[in-house]
């Protein structure tokens, strides 16, 4: 694949601010938590050589944040310790910092500002990173610029909002194949050559990994799980995927029991790893190239790429519904968590049966816990906890049963940002709501019969999910204590 300058297009201004003339470049990672394969280090880097200054590069950790935990910290620290290894011997000054305390990072950036001649961020659509960057936007007197380096399509490519899966595959299959011909540079830091950095550094913070998570004021009741953090385990996992699994993908993804799905969305999740590397390795096996694509095909699943089914099957998963996810929350950076963007059946249904009477309902503790009487439900809730992970298509039955116990939908919604912002390695990103929503609608159409509760909103059973799958061993390991499915 060629490789250019960051396009245009994935670069966003977030202030009025001009250049200054001061003493280097200031790339703020917050999201793309990687030294190769990304757009923002790229301009970051573009644009030190066009200015001919040095390249800080700060990567932090806060202790205040919503959720913040042992797991979440230990898996972030790892790839923080990948990334120090990274730039070490590079033309670049990495400098990672860790909140010891609540609050004790406030300043840090401004101090940091005062130097640079323009910061570079992550434009990355979730959780608290917009707010985060528009407040530092506005208070500082340089160009605050963020780069989109979150997937194959440029988020801000088009205006449009896309509403089902399918007609966003319409759309891609037009779109796509330019910025094909558009990847990050794979290995940014080799043989770049750049001033070196020289400026002092503000004394009041101190930097460095030397930290101990357990020190840390974050809740040490979840804890820290043998899935490892980084980039170089995330490329292990990625290799092992690419021979192992990829091969049979098709299969094996909906068998909760088997490996058989690549397990990267925690990597992706904390941009350990990026959309493009991975699309790299999964078509180089099948000596593709751009030049192969098929026409158009309106929008059907399977045949666009000229791949292998299994293949195909995973760049639905990696492309089309990951993007789209991204596609929403990057245009309704407002709207994407609220119930009023659900389309009109699902609002007009979830009304409808507002009233119903709930068989049966649970407390947020007794989920948390797993001690409903769904045995399943109990299982795959109890891989989350356990494991930080879990099932997409448990994922699927799991919110579903979350509405069907939950009061009202804002109650499920709460229930699920709660239990997946807490325990998931992969949570708080564009995709968790798209899986929320969903379960509640969003890029699905009425189904019948109109049933009790869920109206006319796609329905799924414990039961049928049992005698779909193989989960015996699956609820044996996750759920061993309670008796019965129902
Ligand atoms: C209620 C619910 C909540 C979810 N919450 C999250 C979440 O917080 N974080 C998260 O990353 N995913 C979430 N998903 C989507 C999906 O379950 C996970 O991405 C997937 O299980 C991750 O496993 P994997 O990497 O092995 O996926 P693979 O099958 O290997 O798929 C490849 C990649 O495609 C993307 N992908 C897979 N399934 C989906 C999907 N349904 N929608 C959008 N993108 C997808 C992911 O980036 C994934 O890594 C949720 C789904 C539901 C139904």
């Amino acid at each position: 694949m060629m490789r250019s300058p960051v396009p245009k297009g994935r670069v966003r201004v977030l202030n009025d601010a001009s250049p200054q003339n001061r003493d280097y470049i200031l790339y703020w990672m917050t999201s793309f938590r990687r030294a190769k394969s990304n757009f923002a280090l790229d301009r970051a880097i573009e644009l030190a050589k066009q200015m001919k200054r040095p390249l800080l590069v700060l990567e932090a950790l806060r202790v205040g944040y919503e959720f913040a935990n042992d797991r979440l910290h230990t898996f972030v620290l790892e790839g923080m310790h990948d990334n120090e290894r990274a730039f070490q011997d590079s033309a670049v000054k990495y400098l990672p910092y860790v909140e010891r305390k609540v609050g004790e990072g406030k300043g840090l950036m401004e101090a940091l500002v005062k130097r640079a001649c323009i910061v570079v961020g992550d434009d990355w659509p979730c959780f608290f990173v917009p707010k985060m960057q528009q407040a530092l936007a506005a208070r500082i007197d340089c160009r605050f610029e963020v780069v989109d380096s979150n997937g194959l399509y440029p988020m801000h490519d088009t205006p449009r909002v896309f509403t089902t899966a399918h007609s966003f595959r319409v759309h891609l299959q037009k779109v796509l194949p330019a910025h094909l011909m558009q990847f990050p540079t794979e290995h940014p830091l080799s043989r770049l050559e750049l001033p070196t950095f020289d400026a002092p550094l503000p004394k009041q913070w101190k930097f460095g990994l030397d930290v101990a998570v357990a020190d840390l004021p974050i809740d040490h009741s979840v804890p820290a799980v043998p899935i490892p953090g980084g980039s170089a385990a995330a490329e292990k996992r990625l290799a092992h995927f690419i021979s192992k699994i990829l091969p049979t993908y098709a299969d094996s993804r909906n068998e909760p029991e088997l490996d058989g799905t690549s397990a990267l969305s925690p990597y992706l999740h904390f941009g350990h790893l990026s959309t493009h590397q991975v699309f790299t390795e999964v078509v180089g096996t099948e000596k593709w190239s751009v030049e192969k694509l098929g026409p158009s095909i309106g929008g059907a699943k399977e045949g666009w790429w000229q791949l292998s089914p299994h293949a195909e099957g995973y760049l639905d998963q990696l492309v089309t519904w990951r993007e789209l996810s991204f596609n929403m929350t990057s245009h309704r950076p407002d709207d994407y968590r609220s119930l009023d963007e659900l389309p009109d059946y699902a609002r007009e249904t979830i009304a409808k049966h507002a009233k119903d009477v709930r068989k049966v309902t649970y407390t947020l503790k007794q989920l948390e816990e797993g001690r409903t009487h769904d045995r399943l439900w109990n299982a795959a809730m109890g891989q989350l906890r356990e494991t930080g992970w879990f099932h997409n298509y448990l994922r699927m039955l799991w919110g579903k049963k979350i509405y069907e116990w939950s009061k009202s939908a804002a109650d499920a919604l709460h229930a699920m940002e709660y239990l997946m912002g807490k325990y998931s390695i992969d949570g708080r990103d564009p995709i968790s709501y798209s899986g929320y929503f969903w379960i509640l609608g969003r890029y699905d159409r009425a189904w019948g019969p109109e049933r009790e509760v869920f109206g006319t909103l796609r329905y799924m059973s414990s039961d049928n999910t049992a005698k779909k799958l193989d989960v015996k061993k699956y609820m044996d390991r996750f759920a061993p204590e309670n008796g019965s499915l129902f």
